[in-house]
């Protein structure tokens, strides 16, 4: 792929953050910069305070520095409240929009790109990658500048009061760095690791999911709850191993630390009794600047190493859309004049292994084609690449002596409807689904309802009735009527079904098949494996496919004359 794409997918990402949101990080912002000279203030006003308490001389008085202190607070707490309004706004706008724009990116891929990717990659990215972006990528946004100014402030304010003091801080600050930058990197690849073990842990759940009623009525629940318990037991490894790092990380900084600590105490004692200018306020005040710049320290390897982990799991996500885009090309015609012409078409899912063979075959515009042969012959391949599924075939397919690799892609709705096995239905009413949420006019979706055989559904429940969760209150029948319906309002010229009926009783399969053959004016071209006389008569031809060659064609009747392969087919299946 190509890497100022992924840069730029990465740069589209971290866009999504700030849109419309900049005030709420301005705000958020605001209130962490504030919040530092106050800090730096309280600390002087204590400093203040005590040497006021232990007698030492002052331009202030206690009850000045008190009611100074209390106002410091004050506004602090002004602070505090500005931000935790701002920081969870901004973080919550900020990963919507994230995710708004990848689904939104997803719907822009290809249909041949979903046949190709792993789609439990977009789960996870939209699930575990994305909590671990807003707790861990977005805060820092805020808290690593200002760590990194608080930090600065203190060391500056430290230097004011004992050079030598801040000196021996600073060397002393170095233990917990050094120690956790070298724990930072390998954060950053355990998290990819568990954002990976969370995407097999999607796929297998999904897989699952999907196969429940098969899991159930094989009694294959054991296997699959071991299945389940394998994949889960890796996810939570890996996020065990990096939740180790993690602490042990916080662990070594804070351990550090506090050593560091220890020490400048001692050096600042040390340097008071032997009065070098060092007071009593100042050792305590320095102590809690050291704390203050301690604590940014100890934080600022982690926040580091986060963000680092937050980036590469943004980058995948990157890559993952870069790919399969939607390829530029010619819009595709509304309108079959003439024919669909396949010339010498091969086609391989892999190098070693031949799918389809050298297929040359003419379908002319307004008839109809059914496709017949044994599983495994080729079928659906070859009414995938009709459709545009896959672009790496051999040889050409034309649509009015248009080769199909020149449409673009999106276009191709506008040429072809497919209906599939598995209807598709919202879990809205079934108007919507006809319509697909579209305005057509009244006339034509009545006859787009008649012409599929809907009326009478429609007269019995009303079109505004809710399909149910994917269409879960109709019949097979009726979810296939529907996705009829939905194609003839596209009014495609060109109608593709792969085996649309084989879920479906034989007498709901006859009638959905009848009523699609009585759409004239469409091309239409039906993989069946139902082999019905009364059916096959009304094709116009009948293409035989046998390992991926086409071996015959012709009407039923010319087919069964010739007593070849389809009439051996034919005969087997009565
Ligand atoms: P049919 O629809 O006639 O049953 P298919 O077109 O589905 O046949 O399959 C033709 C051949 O291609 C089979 O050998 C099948 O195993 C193989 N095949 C189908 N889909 C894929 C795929 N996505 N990847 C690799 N091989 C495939
Ligand atoms: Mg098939």
């Amino acid at each position: 792929m190509n890497p100022n794409d992924r840069k730029q997918r990465r740069r589209a990402l971290t866009r999504c953050f700030f849109f419309h949101n900049r005030t709420a990080a301005f705000l958020a912002m605001s209130a962490v910069i504030l919040n530092i000279p106050l800090n730096l203030a309280v600390a002087w006003q204590m400093q203040q305070l005590i040497d006021i308490a232990a007698g030492s001389p002052s331009a202030f008085t206690l009850p000045k520095i008190s009611a100074s202190l209390a106002l410091s607070f004050a506004v602090m707490a002004a602070i505090m409240a500005l931000g935790s309004y701002a920081r969870p706004l901004f973080i919550e706008r900020a990963v919507r929009q994230y995710r708004d724009y990848t689904f939104e990116q997803l719907t822009r891929k290809s249909t041949a790109a979903f046949h190709t990717e792993n789609t439990s990659a977009y789960l996870s990215a939209l699930t575990n990658d994305t909590i671990s972006i807003e707790t861990n990528y977005l805060p820092a946004l805020f808290t690593l500048p200002g760590n990194l100014l608080l930090l600065i402030g203190s060391f500056a304010l430290m230097l004011y009061y004992s050079i030598p003091l801040t000196l021996a801080a600073a060397a002393a600050a170095l233990l917990p760095l050094a120690a956790s930058l070298m724990a930072g990197s390998r954060l950053s690849c355990q998290e990819k690791k568990v954002s990976d073990q969370n995407e097999s842990f999607m796929a297998a759940l999904q897989d699952m999911l999907s196969g429940f009623p098969v899991i159930k009525s094989f009694k294959a629940q054991p296997e699959a709850v071991r299945l389940f318990s394998l994949r889960n037991a890796a996810s939570l490894k890996s996020k065990c191993s990096a939740n180790r790092t993690r602490i042990i990380l916080q662990n070594i900084c804070a351990a550090a630390g506090q050593l560091a600590l220890f020490l400048v105490f001692m050096l600042g004692a040390l340097l008071a009794i032997k009065g070098y200018g060092v007071t009593a306020g100042v050792v305590l005040v320095f102590v809690q600047l050291m704390d203050t710049a301690e604590s940014s320290i100890s934080q600022l390897p982690q926040i580091w190493a986060n963000r680092r982990s937050a980036n590469t799991l943004i980058d995948k996500l990157a890559a993952a859309l870069s790919c399969g885009k939607e390829q530029d090309g010619i819009p595709a015609p509304h309108t079959l004049q003439d024919s669909i012409t396949l010339q010498n078409l091969n086609f391989s899912y892999s190098q070693e292994i031949p799918v389809l063979q050298n297929i040359t075959y003419c379908f002319e515009a307004g008839k109809k084609y059914a496709i017949v042969g044994n599983s495994g012959s080729g079928k659906s391949t070859l009414l995938e690449l009709l459709q545009g599924g896959y672009t790496g075939y051999q040889g050409q397919i034309r649509y009015d002596g248009r080769e199909l690799r020149s449409f673009r892609p999106d276009s191709l709705y506008n040429l072809i409807s497919v209906i599939r096995q598995n209807v598709f239905l919202f879990n809205s009413s079934i108007l919507d689904n006809i319509t697909m949420f579209r305005d057509f006019p009244e006339e034509k979706t009545a006859l787009a309802v008649r012409r599929a055989g809907l009326e009478s559904l429609l007269a019995a429940r009303g079109a505004d009735t809710p399909c149910g969760e994917n269409g879960s209150s109709l019949s097979g029948g009726e979810r296939q009527r529907i996705s009829i319906a939905r194609c003839l309002l596209q009014s495609t010229p060109v109608l593709l079904a792969d085996e649309a009926t084989a879920s479906l009783d034989s007498a709901t399969a006859f009638e959905i098949t009848s009523s699609i053959l009585s759409l004239d004016g469409i091309t239409r071209i039906l993989v069946t494996h139902r082999l019905e006389e009364p059916l096959l008569r009304r094709f116009d031809e009948i293409l035989v496919l046998k390992d991926g060659r086409l071996t015959e064609h012709g009407s039923f009747d010319s087919l069964m004359e010739n007593k070849a392969y389809f009439y051996s087919l034919f005969t087997i299946s009565q």
